[in-house]
C-alpha cells in the first residue's frame, strides 16, 4: 500500500481581514465563555502512522493513559502538521467533520469518526489573544488525522470540544514559536494544547521491511533538538535550520511535521519542566519523541 499518500496537504485558503482585540478584552472574553478550571500541561505529540489510532501499541497505549492521567480539559486546541494554509487560520464549526486525509490504509481506519462538539467561543478567544497577525475563522476544515487518530485512543468518547489552529508553511519557526507564546492564557482555562507532528519526518527514507535500523542523521537531529528541548535553549531551537543544514533537511524534507513543536515550545514558562516520552523512532526515520510541558 502507498501510505506515502497520507501527506496530503490542504490547498491554499483565501484570508479575510481581521481587527484583533487586545489581549485582556480576550481573556475576559475567554472567562465568560469557561468555568474556572486547573492550568493544563502542552503537549508535543510524535503521531505517526494514522494506523495509530486504531492499532493497540506502544504509542497508542501512552496516549490512553495520557487521556486517563492529565486533569481533564475543557476543551483541546491542536496544532496538526495536516493543515496548512496561506495565514493563520482557526476552526470555528460547531461539529467540526473528520478528515480521512491519506491513502492506501484499510477500510477500517477510514470508517472511524471522531464526533468531538467544536469551540466557536473559544475560537473566537483565540483569535483576539493573538495580535501579531490576523487569524482567519474557518468554516471548511474539521479534525484531520494528526488530530483524531491521536484523539481517539486518547477520549474516545469525544466529548470534549476540540479545535484546530493551522500551520502558515511560509512563516519561519520563529513565527509559529511567537503565536505559541500567545496562546498561553488558554492554558489556565483548562484548554489542553497539542502539537502533532514528528520531531523527525522523513517519508521518502522509511525502512517499511520492519527494521528500525535508525538513520545517522535521523539520531542526530533527534538529540540535537531534544538536547536544546532539555536546556531551554529555544534559540538554537528555532534556528535549527541554520545550525543543522543538511541534517536538518534530511530530518523534514518539507518540515510540517516539525512546526507543530514550535508552539508547544512557545508556551514553556520558565518554571516549568519537560518530560519526554515514547522516545524511539518507527521505521527508522520516524522520531516519535513526544513531550509535555507542565
Ligand atoms: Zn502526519
Amino acid at each position: 500500500m502507498d501510505r506515502r499518500s497520507f501527506i496530503k496537504n490542504s490547498g491554499l485558503l483565501a484570508m479575510a481581514p481581521f481587527l484583533p482585540m487586545n489581549g485582556l478584552s480576550a481573556l475576559a472574553a475567554l472567562g465568560n465563555s469557561l468555568a474556572p478550571a486547573s492550568r493544563m500541561p502542552a503537549l508535543f505529540i510524535g503521531h505517526g502512522s494514522p494506523m495509530n489510532a486504531i492499532d493497540d501499541n506502544e504509542f497508542s497505549r501512552s496516549w490512553k493513559a495520557l487521556g486517563k492521567t492529565l486533569p481533564r480539559p475543557q476543551a483541546i486546541l491542536s496544532i496538526s502538521a495536516h493543515w496548512l494554509t496561506n495565514g493563520t487560520s482557526v476552526t470555528a464549526m460547531a461539529q467540526p467533520k473528520t478528515i480521512h486525509d491519506f491513502g492506501g490504509f484499510p477500510k477500517n481506519l477510514f470508517d472511524q469518526q471522531y464526533n468531538a462538539p467544536g469551540a466557536p467561543e473559544l475560537a473566537k478567544s483565540t483569535q483576539d489573544l493573538i495580535t501579531t497577525t490576523s487569524v482567519h475563522a474557518d468554516n471548511t476544515w474539521g479534525l484531520d488525522h494528526g488530530t483524531w487518530s491521536v484523539l481517539l485512543p486518547m477520549y474516545p468518547a469525544a466529548d470534549i470540544p476540540v479545535y484546530q489552529l493551522s500551520l502558515d508553511y511560509d512563516k519561519p519557526a520563529s513565527y509559529h514559536y511567537e503565536l505559541g507564546q500567545q496562546l498561553n492564557k488558554l492554558r489556565d482555562k483548562g484548554v489542553l494544547i497539542i502539537g502533532s507532528g514528528n520531531l523527525v519526518h522523513n517519508l521518502q527514507r522509511v525502512d517499511w521491511s520492519g527494521g528500525n535500523t535508525v538513520y545517522d542523521w535521523a539520531q542526530e537531529f533527534d538529540t540535537k533538538m531534544s538536547g536544546w528541548i532539555q536546556t531551554g535553549d529555544h534559540k538554537s531551537l528555532v534556528n535549527y535550520q541554520q545550525i543543522l543544514g543538511n541534517t536538518a533537511t534530511m530530518a523534514h524534507p518539507t518540515y510540517d511535521h516539525l512546526l507543530p513543536l514550535f508552539y508547544i515550545m512557545g508556551l514553556q514558562q520558565k518554571e516549568e519542566q519537560v518530560t519526554f516520552f515514547n522516545s524511539k523512532f518507527d521505521m527508522g526515520s520516524i522520531s516519535m519523541r513526544s513531550l509535555q510541558i507542565a
